[in-house]
C-alpha cells in the first residue's frame, strides 16, 4: 500500500479518491476550492494546504486538473508538486490534455530525477464512481508495471499506449471519434425528420447495420427524448478537440473535420449549452435546418 498524494478532487477526482482509499492506500489530497478537500477527508485521507505538500508526504502523486495550464501550474508552478517531490517518486497526471504539455512536464519530471506517466481516463463520473475507468497510459514500460495495480483500482482497462504524451495522444483519439460521430448523427437526424421520417424508426433501421455504433446507441435515443442532460459536458468535448487541433498543427497534421466540429462546439458554448451534453451537437446541425429531430407529428418546421 503506497502514500498518495491526489491533487484534484472535482467530479472525477472526488470518486476516484476513493476507490484509491477503499484498495488501502493512504491519501494526502490538494484542490484549490476548501470544501472538496473537506469532503474527501477522512479516514485514511489527510489534507494538504499545498501541492507541494501533497508531494512532500507521498511517493506517488495523482494530478486530475482540469487542462494543461492548471496542470502546468500544479506540477510545476509555485508550491507546486516538482518543489516537494522526491528523487524516485512518481507523478500519474490523470486530466485529459495536450500531449505536448504531458511531454514538457514529463521532461521537467525526468530533469528533477522524479517519474512521470500521463494517464487520462474515459467512462466519465459513473465510471469514476464504480472504479471501472478505461486507462490510457503513456510512459516507461518500467514506471507502467509498477504503476499498474494502483491504476487498476480506478480503472477495468489499463493500457500502456507508448511514451509519455501516447496517453493523451491516444484519449484525443478517441474524442475525435466520439465528436464527429455525434456530428454526424445529427445530420442525418435532421435529413430523415426533414423529411418527414420518425427519427426513432430511421435510428432502428440503422443500428443493427455498418453505422451502428457504442455512440449511436447512447446518442440518438438522448436526441430523440431531447435530453441533453450532461454524461459529457461540451465544454469538456471543445477542450478536448481544440488540444487534438494543437497537437495535429504541431505534427503537420490536417483534421478538416475535427475542426469543423470543434467550432461547433466552440458556437454552441458562445449560445450557454456549455454544460449540455456533447449530444446537443445536434442543436447546431437544427438551427440551421430549422427543425427539430421529433417524429413527424410534432415537426416544428
Ligand atoms: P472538474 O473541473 O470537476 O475538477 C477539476 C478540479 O481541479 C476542480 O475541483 C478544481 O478546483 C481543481 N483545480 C483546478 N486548478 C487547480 C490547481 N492549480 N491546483 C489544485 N486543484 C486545481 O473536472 P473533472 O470533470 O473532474 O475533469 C478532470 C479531467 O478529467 C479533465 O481533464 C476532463 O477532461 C477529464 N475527464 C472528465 C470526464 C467527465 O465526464 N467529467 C470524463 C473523462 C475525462
Amino acid at each position: 500500500m503506497s502514500n498518495i498524494g491526489f491533487v484534484g478532487l472535482g467530479i472525477m477526482g472526488g470518486p476516484m479518491c476513493r476507490n484509491l482509499r477503499k484498495a488501502g492506500h493512504r491519501l494526502v489530497v490538494y484542490d484549490i476550492v476548501p470544501a472538496l478537500v473537506e469532503r474527501v477527508t477522512g479516514d485514511g485521507v489527510s489534507p494538504a494546504g499545498t501541492a507541494r505538500e501533497a508531494a512532500e508526504r507521498s511517493e506517488i502523486v495523482i494530478t486530475m486538473l482540469p487542462d494543461g495550464p492548471e496542470v502546468e501550474q500544479a506540477i510545476l508552478g509555485p508550491a507546486g508538486v516538482l518543489e516537494g517531490a522526491r528523487p524516485g517518486s512518481t507523478i500519474v497526471d490523470m486530466s485529459s490534455i495536450s500531449p505536448l504539455v504531458a511531454q514538457k512536464v514529463g521532461a521537467a519530471a525526468t530533469a528533477k530525477g522524479v517519474r512521470f506517466l500521463d494517464a487520462p481516463v474515459s467512462g466519465g463520473e459513473p465510471k469514476a464512481v464504480d472504479g471501472t475507468l478505461a486507462i490510457m497510459v503513456g510512459g516507461e514500460t518500467k514506471v507502467f508495471e509498477e504503476m499498474e495495480p494502483v491504476l487498476k483500482s480506478m480503472g477495468s482497462s489499463v493500457t500502456l499506449t507508448g511514451p509519455v504524451g501516447a496517453g493523451n495522444v491516444t484519449k484525443l483519439a478517441n474524442q475525435i471519434i466520439v465528436a464527429c460521430n455525434i456530428a454526424a448523427m445529427g445530420e442525418a437526424l435532421v435529413l430523415a425528420s426533414r423529411a418527414g421520417l420518425d427519427p426513432d424508426v430511421v435510428f432502428n433501421a440503422i443500428k443493427g447495420g455498418l453505422a451502428g455504433s457504442t455512440v449511436l446507441n447512447a446518442k440518438a435515443p438522448m436526441v430523440i427524448s431531447r435530453n441533453f442532460k450532461a454524461g459529457f459536458r461540451i465544454r469538456l468535448h471543445q477542450k478536448d478537440l481544440r488540444n487534438a487541433l494543437l497537437a495535429a498543427e504541431s505534427m503537420k497534421v490536417a483534421l478538416p473535420l475535427t475542426s469543423t466540429v470543434q467550432q461547433m462546439l466552440m458556437a454552441l458554448m458562445n449560445q450557454g449549452k456549455g454544460d449540455l451534453d456533447h449530444s446537443a451537437i445536434v442543436t447546431f446541425i437544427e438551427e440551421m435546418a430549422g427543425i427539430e429531430v421529433k417524429p413527424p407529428a410534432q415537426a416544428s418546421a
